[in-house]
């Protein structure tokens, strides 16, 4: 586990941020060099940073890139402690596109499961917010089995279900006794639960249960503000904002 125990203060969590897109994935900006994000992270007082560039394609380098990502950056970097993973797809039912070999290899697996936007990912046969919740949980609780993951990004909002219209229809659907079942087989598997910054803004109703229920079963919350560009790397800018939907 990154954190050594849970951490329910929202400040103190602020200081991990392991949700950063570099410069290798397509939708970062250019901007996102390794040593940029290093020196905006110094200034933002992070203790630790996590790379996690999309793996949406099997053929994709992403070993080879976080390589090249370590090479560029100096070795005068000991304040932060910077680890090089992905943003792994659980694209389905059982259905991981990394190889077991690149798994095992990245120092960080955070894995999306609902990137329901892609071409490849699988949808329920039942294209309704029920059908939505039962899928989802199908597949976190194989990924969850599965030990391939650290960390489960932007869980439950529905933000990525382009199909249907209201984002929140698949929140409101999902029942407290789930939400607090599926919590707790993450927790008992050591896979940590993500307070993604955008996603709790744009669902602040269901964040508020995620967040009561996951501090109820004592889950590990990690912090993600999933940045694309510079100027989304400190976490601490959208804390007072959390603090107010989460009080
Ligand atoms: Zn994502
Ligand atoms: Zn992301």
């Amino acid at each position: 586990m990154i954190l050594k125990e849970a951490i329910y203060d929202l400040y103190e969590l602020s200081k991990y941020n392991l949700h950063v897109h570099s410069y290798n994935s397509s939708c970062a900006r250019i901007e996102m060099t390794i040593s940029r994000i290093v020196k905006k992270a110094k200034k933002c007082d992070l203790k630790v940073v996590a790379i996690t560039d999309h793996y949406n394609f099997r053929d994709f380098d992403i070993i080879g890139n976080n390589n090249r990502l370590k090479e560029e950056i100096s070795n005068d970097n000991k304040e932060i402690k910077i680890l090089y993973g992905a943003e792994l797809s659980a694209y389905g039912v059982n259905k991981f596109l990394d190889p077991i070999e690149v798994n095992e290899k990245l120092d960080y697996r955070l894995y999306s499961y609902n990137h329901y936007h892609l071409d490849f990912w699988e949808h329920p046969r039942d294209q309704t917010p029920r059908g939505y919740v039962d899928h989802g949980l199908q597949i976190l609780t194989s990924l969850i089995k599965s030990g391939r993951a650290d960390c489960i990004a932007h869980p439950f909002i529905g933000r990525f279900i382009n199909c249907l219209a209201d984002k929140t229809l698949v929140t409101r659907e999902m029942r407290d006794r789930e939400l607090g079942d599926i919590l707790e087989l993450g927790k008992k598997h050591n896979v940590a639960w993500e307070i993604n910054t955008n996603a709790f803004l744009a669902d602040s109703e269901f964040a508020k249960r995620y967040w009561e229920i996951g501090k109820e079963v004592g889950v590990t919350f990690h912090m993600g503000t999933d940045a694309h560009r510079l100027e989304d790397i400190d976490p601490r800018q959208v804390v007072d904002k959390l603090m107010l939907i989460l009080k």
